[in-house]
């Protein structure tokens, strides 16, 4: 099989909330997905999606993705994509770094596999584990009670795990996080994220004044080191999730100490092939995972169900389904959540057909 043309679509993906908004400020009222469709020489096309958090979350950004696709076309146009080693290795040489861009493709590929075999994507990466994929709920940066607000709103609509977006003033998170904190049963888990939001005095002072809270702190500060040193002052449980964008930095922080979980986001480590490997790896050293990825609208949201639904259960922390966030659906027979969880499809593939209306015209073709 040969990849014969490349298309690549850009859509914008409004926020069902209106708004998202996490640290120091930052927010987005729109994503900007792209989607990628493989058209190969037997008829086939297998479909892939990357949708960075805005300009400013990761080294990544949609009209980035756009331009990478660019570079990387020529390299790969006449690749076999069911050689999912060779492809990754043919995009590696060709383009230093940039893994979000690499993620559509190496996702599409992915997705000819399936349906290639016949088998749905859970199947390919070692079988599906369990019944379904427990979600949880981003709770938008705001003030205190109106996330608590959120939290209950979203608790009866089934989710039973929430990220809270922190990482603005400390005092401000710290009411953030005992406000929802006091709603909580003890079977619900919280997760308060700074997304890199603090410098370490504050993240000092946000851990100290909550020791006494059942919460888990995710990334409080920007650098690695930083965030290592708080983690040694505190006894509450610890992810990473900015600073772990590959392998070995997941091996680094595992020898120190630093992680009791870890956030696998699929286009921040480049793809699903490296998300697999990194999946992997944790389930061998004993690290629970979020499985997800930095955004997305459907097509995104059935490669985390299937990257997740094939994880064993005791590692799968949490996974959210981020096509309940936005206004607009990229593909049909994408996971829908039922009861705070998902499940991921039975069909071939990613399971997922795209919904060209939404599509619209292709922005770049290559053939
Ligand atoms: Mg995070």
């Amino acid at each position: 099989m040969k990849i014969v043309a490349i298309r690549v679509y850009q859509t914008d993906l409004p926020l069902a909330e209106g708004r998202y908004s996490w640290a120091n400020g930052k927010y987005v009222d729109i994503f900007d997905s792209t989607a990628v469709v493989l058209e190969t020489d037997e008829g086939l096309e297998g479909c892939g999606e990357v949708c960075p958090l805005g300009p400013f979350y990761l080294p990544a950004f949609g009209k980035g993705a756009r331009a990478g696709i660019d570079e990387l076309a020529p390299h790969v146009l006449g690749h076999d994509p069911l050689d999912l080693t060779g492809i990754n290795q043919v995009m590696d040489q060709a383009l230093l770094g940039h893994p979000y861009v690499k993620s559509p493709i190496d996702m599409a590929c992915w997705d000819l596999l399936g349906k290639t075999l016949g088998a749905p994507v859970c199947q390919l990466m070692g079988g599906r584990q369990g019944e379904s994929v427990a979600l949880y709920r981003a709770i938008s940066q705001g003030p205190a009670d109106a996330m608590a607000e959120n939290v209950q709103m979203y608790r009866d609509q089934g989710y039973r795990r929430f990220q809270l977006k922190v990482g603005g003033a400390p005092n401000d998170d710290i009411a953030r996080i005992r406000a929802v904190a006091a709603i909580l049963s003890p079977d619900e888990i919280l997760v308060a994220d700074a997304n890199t939001g603090w410098q370490a005095h504050e993240a000092a002072r946000v851990v100290n004044a909550i020791a006494d809270l059942d919460v888990y702190v995710e990334q409080p500060c920007r650098s690695y080191e930083e965030s290592l040193t708080i983690r040694r002052r505190t006894s509450l449980p610890f992810i990473l999730d900015e600073n772990i964008d590959g392998l070995d930095k997941l091996l680094r922080a595992h020898a120190d100490g630093a992680i009791d979980a870890i956030n696998l986001k699929i286009s921040k480590v480049g793809g699903l092939s490296k998300a697999r490997v990194i999946r992997d790896v944790c389930v061998s050293l004993g690290i629970p995972m979020t499985i997800e990825d930095s955004w997305g609208g459907d097509i995104i949201t059935a490669a985390i169900a299937h990257l997740a639904h094939s994880t064993p259960e005791r590692f799968r922390f949490t996974s959210t389904d981020f096509n309940s966030y936005v206004t607009v659906s990229n593909a049909a027979g994408a996971p829908k959540r039922v009861d705070g969880h998902m499940t991921a499809s039975h069909e071939p593939g990613l399971g997922i057909t795209p919904n060209w209306d939404t599509l619209g015209e292709p922005v770049a073709v290559y053939r």
